[in-house]
């Protein structure tokens, strides 16, 4: 049985309750978490406070970062550990689980490393002044965390925050968070002061909400569904809080018919099928040009019959879903869009011995959908690839411009012209030419437009997110 962590220290939970811990593998329960309320994220939000007007607002930045970069080490000593937590709690296949362990060390690292290289300016202005800015912490920040990479999404947004100096409190998802309260506790041991980083676990409605209203809190890292970023931003909105929003996607594989097809092919695969396509910036339309499209269907096709799933330690291609109503409603897409006449063009298997009360949902491949079709709009958050003809550049744009998302976007061409213009004409916050998603790139600045949400992490940009810039004016002769 878990508990909070607070001021560096495990905490029951003041309701008493418990949230079952479920094996997405196995649809088996194995562990539970508090079921945190008001008066925990209070108790969270005094110690954060505590932490920052005392020992952890006095350390230089230059002390901060090596805390960080003392905890990437500790991360990196606690590998396997770390791996096998993340692998049963959110279902994923080993290897997946192994490369998030190695992306939150890379952001304390990071982090560690950028801690002392952030700084204000000084301005040109009238004879007499000297004017200067400062980038100083919000204070104490909150973090909600999705259930899909509660390492990496802790890593990008606590490592900035602490970098810039803030104290944090988190609120991990109520359906996968064990690794979160492990990172904490290894914080500790790395010496972080008590309060500089707490995690409240809990329900959203309950433990969220009560982390987006306290007046405490000075702002709000948000990442999670559209509808919730609206809710957290509405609730924080009532104390001026500003809120960053980290939110879902639509976001389009575009594919030319002058492309290097052997190169495509593997990633345009992974960009949907990774983390069973429950990832915000998952490529869940294939948009290619007309004159190869049957030619892109027939690779991408015979690529997806061949994909496997099942339990996270078979380390297949692609685990469980999250939970049975994910499943379900996956599922629910499926059959919509057979029963509207969208034709199927390969699936993958489900491996011999996979558990029947686990929840897993086989990659598909769809081809024609409508581009008013909810399969052509909404996000699955599942490995379901819709397929989408179009004409040439125009209509190209047109279509990647479609929905109400902008996060991501891939273009797949030779022509280096063809690259520029189609990257500048296509809304998304990142946009990769003959690549996708470079990786994870820790260094890159990531976030959305449009219902996609706003503000950024990732990178150094994050670390202005995480400040408060202010302007000193000295009036000398
Ligand atoms: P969700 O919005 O349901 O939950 C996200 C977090 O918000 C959870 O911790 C949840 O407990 C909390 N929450 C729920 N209701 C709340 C409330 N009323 N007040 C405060 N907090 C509340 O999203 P999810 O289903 O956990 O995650 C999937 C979504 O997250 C997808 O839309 C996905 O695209 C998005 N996502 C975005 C990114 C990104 O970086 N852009 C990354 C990962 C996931």
């Amino acid at each position: 049985m878990q508990q909070h962590f607070i001021d560096n220290r495990p905490v029951a939970s003041s309701s008493g309750e418990f949230i079952p811990v479920i094996d997405p593998s196995t649809g088996a329960e194995f562990d539970a978490i508090p079921r945190g309320n008001a008066a925990d994220i209070d108790r969270a939000v005094r110690a954060a406070r505590k932490a920052y007007e005392g020992p952890w607002g006095a350390l230089t930045a230059a002390e901060r970062g090596r805390l960080l970069l003392k905890l990437s080490l500790l991360v990196m000593d606690h590998f396997d550990e770390l791996a096998a937590i993340e692998s049963r709690d959110c279902g994923k296949p080993t290897r997946q689980a192994r490369a998030d362990v190695t992306a939150i060390a890379r952001y304390f690292e990071f982090y560690g490393g950028a801690a002392d290289k952030l700084h204000g300016a000084t301005l040109p202005y009238q004879n007499g002044y000297t004017v200067l800015t400062l980038r100083e912490p919000h204070g104490v920040t909150g973090h909600i965390v999705p259930w899909n990479y509660p390492l990496q999404i802790f890593g990008r947004s606590v490592g900035g925050a602490l970098a810039a100096g803030n104290a944090c409190v988190v609120k991990p998802a109520e359906d996968a968070c064990l690794s979160v309260l492990r990172i904490a506790e290894l914080a500790a041991e790395a010496g972080f002061p008590p309060g500089a980083i707490n995690v409240v676990t809990g329900y959203g409605h309950e433990a969220g909400d009560a982390l987006a209203r306290h007046p405490g809190i000075d702002h709000i890292s948000f990442t999670g569904s559209p509808s919730i970023g609206i809710l957290v931003t509405q609730t924080a909105a009532a104390n001026h809080t500003p809120v960053t929003t980290e939110l879902g996607g639509k976001s389009p594989q575009i594919v030319f018919a002058d492309a290097d097809f052997d190169a495509m092919l593997p990633v345009v695969i992974n960009a949907i099928v990774q983390n069973a396509g429950q990832t915000c910036s998952a490529g869940s339309r294939l948009l290619v040009q007309r004159s190869a499209y049957e030619a892109v269907l027939d690779k991408v096709g015979a690529a997806f019959a061949a994909l496997r799933t099942g339990p996270a330690d078979m380390d297949l291609d692609c685990g469980p879903l999250i939970r049975k109503t994910q499943q379900a409603r996956v599922a629910d897409f499926l059959s919509q869009a057979r029963g509207d006449g969208i034709a199927t063009v390969a699936q993958g298997r489900l491996a011999d011995g996979a558990p029947a009360q686990g929840y897993y949902q086989v990659p598909t491949l769809l081809r024609d959908v409508p581009l008013d079709h909810r399969l052509a709009r909404d996000e699955v958050f599942g490995p379901v690839l819709a397929a989408i003809p179009f004409e040439d550049e125009a209509d190209a744009v047109r279509i990647a411009n479609s929905t109400d998302y902008g996060l991501v976007a891939s273009i797949w061409t030779r022509d280096g012209g063809r690259q520029l213009r189609m990257a500048r004409k296509v809304r998304a916050g990142q946009v990769f030419i003959n690549n996708y998603g470079a990786g994870g790139g820790i260094e890159l600045p990531f976030g959305g437009v449009k219902a996609s949400g706003h503000g950024r992490e990732k990178g150094f940009e994050a670390l202005y997110g995480f400040t408060v810039l202010k302007t000193i004016s000295i009036k000398h002769d």
